[in-house]
């Protein structure tokens, strides 16, 4: 099998991963993969099941009886499957954000998807997004991407998305889930966000979109056709 290209994006929730990724992922023809859906569908997992994020013996005493899947339709968007149930919408709510942030920090839990992630890259050219997937997901990424932008620009973000959907947001409020977000997010023992060596850096909180698609556009096409 030829080798496949990966594009490796991680960076604060907010920055603007997923958008990005997913247009990127369109226009270069490969396949996306959103690794915080895959935290998320853990969180609503344990959560169903009435285990606290942070309670690592209920988490390592029913984990086995959670069975993930990554689906893509037709139109090639990322489905998630939980114990053979689709929960794609139910994982996109702000508490299902922080849950996944204190459930990820668990190394078995990080342990049990990190297969899943790195076989997705194996078959196919990806763009992965995440917040470790240049660091320990895909270490030999072709191309690694650090997306950044101020805080408050991304909890702006973040409401004017809610808001887009009919969800009701506080400006404050967010600002506040994503700090908190970020200071777990980078402070945890295991597969901590942090900028890998190799990855170049890219502020958005400047760009609108199509400004940051070209400039991802430049960095991966510089990379790619070396
Ligand atoms: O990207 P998203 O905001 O959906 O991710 C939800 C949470 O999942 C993050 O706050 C982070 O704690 C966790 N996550 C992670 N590693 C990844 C992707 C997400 O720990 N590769």
């Amino acid at each position: 099998m030829a080798k496949k290209i990966s594009i490796a994006i991680d960076g604060p929730a907010g920055a603007g991963k997923s958008t990005i990724a997913k247009r990127l992922a369109k226009e270069l023809g490969y396949m996306y993969v959103d690794t915080g859906a895959i935290y998320r569908t853990v969180a609503y997992f344990f959560d169903l099941w009435g285990v606290a994020p942070k309670d690592i013996d209920g988490i390592t005493r029913y984990i086995d009886e959670l069975n993930i899947a990554i689906e893509y339709d037709e139109e090639g968007v990322q489905h998630m499957i939980m114990n053979g149930i689709d929960v794609t919408d139910d994982i996109r709510t702000p508490e299902i954000s922080q849950k996944a942030s204190l459930v990820s920090a668990h190394a078995i839990v990080r342990d049990m998807l990190l297969d899943m992630q790195r076989d997705v890259a194996k078959q196919y050219d990806v763009i992965m997004d995440g917040r470790d997937i240049g660091t320990v997901v895909l270490p030999k990424a072709t191309v690694k991407i650090f997306l950044t932008a101020s805080a408050e620009v991304r909890a702006q973000r973040r409401c004017d998305e809610l808001n887009a959907k009919g969800m009701k947001a506080n400006y404050n409020q967010v600002l506040k889930d994503i700090q908190q977000r970020d200071y777990q997010d980078t402070h945890r023992e295991v597969a901590p966000l942090k900028m890998c060596r190799d990855s170049v850096k890219l502020d958005t909180s400047d760009l609108d979109i199509d400004g940051v698609i070209a400039a991802m556009k430049d960095i991966i096409q510089k990379k790619v056709a070396k």
